[in-house]
């Protein structure tokens, strides 16, 4: 089984990529944010308790997340890989990841970072907020907290990751296509 993390800034395209490329390589994508998008449309009390802290732009705790990554690794049959959209979000996550693999007898293959800049989070998430009408798209603070909260809790990844050689970089500016392309061919070199 392969694991992959798609990591990178709100915004960077996470998500469209991550389409195309379950579809191409029998993956199964795992994003925490539209699991706990799922949670709250559902109105389960996990679901409640998120919703205020997704709509201000915070983090939910890491033991909600954990938890539910490792359920779907669990109950998901009949793929080839999993690839994490969206978590893990702080080193406590990463943390919390390589010791849910290595109960599992597994590792991790690599992380796919999309990097954009700044700027271009902000004119996605905007973009966004048009399409999908998600709220914490719609509010300015709320995006510059989640970006913020990108730079103080997740950018710490980075590092973590590239200690042992598991971090690897892609260029996130361009079209949809071309992203893509960039990724599929990192992905074919790492398998
Ligand atoms: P984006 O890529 O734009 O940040 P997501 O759909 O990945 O959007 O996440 C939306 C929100 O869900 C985040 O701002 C955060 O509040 C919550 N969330 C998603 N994944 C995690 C995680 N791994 N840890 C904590 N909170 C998370």
């Amino acid at each position: 089984m392969k694991y992959y993390i798609l990591f990178g800034p709100p915004g960077a395209g996470k998500g469209t990529q991550a389409g195309a490329l379950v579809e191409k390589y029998n993956l199964c994508h795992i994003s925490t944010g539209e699991l706990l998008r799922s949670e709250i449309a559902a109105g389960t009390e996990l679901g409640k308790k998120a919703a205020v802290l997704i709509d201000n732009g915070s983090l939910v705790p890491d033991e909600v997340v954990e938890d539910m990554i490792e359920a779907k690794f669990e109950s998901v049959k009949g793929v080839s890989g999993f690839l994490l959209d969206g978590f893990p979000r702080t080193v406590a996550q990463a943390v919390a990841l390589d010791e849910i693999l290595s109960r599992r007898g597994e590792s991790l293959g690599g992380v796919l970072s999309i990097m954009i800049p700044d700027k271009l989070v902000h004119e996605r998430i905007a973009h966004r907020a048009h399409i999908e009408g998600r709220a914490d798209d719609a509010r300015p603070e709320v995006v510059d907290h989640r970006i913020k909260t990108y730079h103080e809790k997740t950018e710490p990844l980075i590092d973590f990751y590239k200690k042992d050689g598991r971090y690897h970089e892609i260029d996130g500016v361009g079209t949809v296509e071309e992203v893509h392309s960039r990724i599929a061919a990192l992905l074919e070199s790492l398998a």
